[in-house]
């Protein structure tokens, strides 16, 4: 997870910025979550989108070389600065255009806080409560689902406050004393003199997580938690058209963040299963029809079942075997815009094998018509006889 943003864009540490965006891009084309089928690949997207930022940012580069990785990372942290995924995309929001990690402001208030302002110890900035985390799920479809557009119901296993004390981890009536780690503040300020300043920071307090209370009892229902494991059903509307490995984003419905910050978001991926007779190529489809020779010589109209209702297809005299007809806008509806692709009907032409005499006999007399000599193999005779 930690690793360095160096390693991360695959560039040297004396790297000049435009090899730095050089690399980005390479990297960022490779592990694009609509690109990549590797599970990993939202996570490597962020990382290398989050190196890019830092690197190609002088102020920030140099607060990295200074900091080293795990420290920068704390660092921003504590800023807020990861908001992760979250404030992008509202309910419903679709797709992997709209992962960006977490606006960049405030940055520059972090180094300022520390770094502390040359050894004043200016006001410290109160990080403000956490957003919760992400959650993924997956959820499979049908190629039909996925041509009309369809409304799933999603059952997932998540966290939630803890309805008994309102994620608390004590009753509301337990009896409780000022903890003497951070005289009831919730926050506890470290200074610290370092070679490059004074540190000055603050976290939450170990010892009553930032309730500034202890308390005599926990919650029974959550274990003291606060959080319990719920089993939740959600409704997801799947938009026609949707391609397998796409997510949906639902706004809202992910991990309980701190009390009083907003909810992560619930990604759900898109798996859809393989089709007994199309074949999906992006928007189009593809499908093989078998027909027999005479159809191939006299040509044909075929009724065929599409996913959209019924189609006459026209198979013109003299169609070889392994010819592709198009039928325009047969194919599979196009994401978020009007219109279809293509449906691909390639022609097989199937060569009989268990002729009876009457039809030997015909193709006999066809092959002498056409001036062919033809050796019946002896193989034939006897699946002939083997016959009667
Ligand atoms: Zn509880
Ligand atoms: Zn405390």
């Amino acid at each position: 997870m930690t690793e360095d943003f160096y390693d991360v864009l695959g560039v040297s540490r004396d790297a000049s910025e435009d090899d730095i965006k050089q690399a980005y891009r390479k990297k960022a084309a490779e592990y694009h979550p609509d690109v990549s089928d590797a599970e990993d690949a939202e996570e490597k997207f962020k990382q290398v989108k989050k190196a890019k930022e830092v690197l190609t940012d002088e102020e920030k580069r140099q607060a990295y070389e200074r900091l080293g990785h795990d420290r920068f990372t704390e660092a921003e942290k504590r800023g807020g600065f990861d908001q992760g995924a979250g404030g992008m995309g509202g309910a419903g929001g679709f797709g992997g255009g709209g992962m960006g990690g977490g606006g960049m402001g405030g940055i520059n208030d972090i180094f300022e806080q520390f770094f502390g302002g040359g050894g004043q110890g200016r006001g410290q900035r109160d990080r403000g409560p956490q957003p919760g985390r992400d959650l993924r799920t997956r959820v499979g479809l049908d190629l039909d689902d996925v041509y009309e557009g369809v409304e799933k119901q999603v059952t997932i296993t998540r966290p939630e406050h803890c309805e008994t004390c309102e994620g608390h981890g004590h009753p509301p009536d337990a009896d409780s004393e000022t903890c003497s780690e951070c005289n009831g503040q919730g926050r506890v300020t470290r200074v610290q003199q370092t070679p490059l300043g004074r540190v000055q920071q603050t976290q939450t307090c170990r010892q009553c997580g930032g309730e500034g209370e202890l308390y005599d009892e926990t919650c029974d229902d959550c274990r003291g938690e606060g959080i319990v494991q719920e089993e939740t059903t959600l409704t997801v509307e799947i938009p026609a058209g949707v391609q397998d490995g796409q997510q949906v984003r639902l706004g809202g419905e992910g991990a309980p963040g701190d009390p009083g910050a907003p909810k992560g978001d619930l990604l759900i991926e898109v798996r859809v299963r393989d089709h007994e007779k199309f074949e999906r190529d992006g928007d189009n489809l593809i499908y093989r029809l078998p027909i027999s020779f005479p159809q191939a010589v006299f040509g044909d109209t075929i009724e065929l079942e599409t996913l959209g209702g019924t189609v006459e297809l026209d198979i013109d005299a003299g169609t070889q075997s392994g010819e592709t007809l198009r039928l325009r806008g047969k194919g599979m509806p196009r994401l978020r815009r009007s219109g279809y692709g293509d449906l691909y009907v390639q022609v097989q032409v199937v060569t009989p094998d268990d002729l009876n005499e009457e039809q030997r006999e015909a193709l006999e007399a066809f092959a002498e018509a056409g001036g062919e000599e033809v050796e019946v193999k002896q193989g034939f005779w006897k699946k002939l006889k083997n016959s009667f």
